[in-house]
């Protein structure tokens, strides 16, 4: 689903929380108010919109993990000029998209070794994740992401 860019612009604007549920987009701004301690309010989501209003919500919030497991915004928040690249990378193109390093065969080997071994798997879903040597831990349970630990038990050998 996009949101109706008037609609989003404006549901902001009036700081309606209905409309920006029904737009898709409050997940959106939990998410991104959960990146960072400093304050998030309905103004600082604007350029977020103005940038993304296009776009599924699914897809904003797959760019933000992106930008955050990759330290691309150094533990920031990130801006919606960082996310932006993120976004135009997954349509119009047919090249394939270059694997994440959370993706590269090797370090999906790696973190099927560690659930082998009895590390535990994130059951938080925080999107706070540390990456060491593309393997994504959590930075409050330290267990390994989700998404992550499914695609090592299945794509790995
Ligand atoms: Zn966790």
């Amino acid at each position: 689903m996009m949101a109706d860019k008037n609609e989003l612009i404006q549901a902001i604007a009036k700081q309606d929380p209905d409309a920006l549920q029904r737009l898709g987009w409050t997940k959106i701004a939990n998410t991104l108010k959960r990146i960072s301690a400093r304050t998030f309010g309905w103004t600082d989501l604007e350029p977020y919109a103005q940038m993304g209003h296009h776009r599924d919500p699914d897809e904003i919030e797959e760019a933000i993990r992106q930008v955050v497991t990759t330290n691309a915004s150094n533990g920031y928040r990130p801006t919606a000029a960082q996310l932006a690249p993120h976004l135009a990378t997954r349509t119009g193109s047919n090249l394939p998209t270059p694997l994440r390093p959370d993706q590269q065969p090797a370090a999906l080997q790696r973190a099927k070794q560690l659930i082998t071994d009895g590390h535990p798997i994130c059951q938080c879903r925080s999107v706070n994740l540390r990456s060491n040597r593309g393997v994504l831990a959590c930075s409050e349970c330290n267990g390994i992401e989700q998404g992550q630990a499914d695609d090592a038990l299945e794509q790995a050998e």
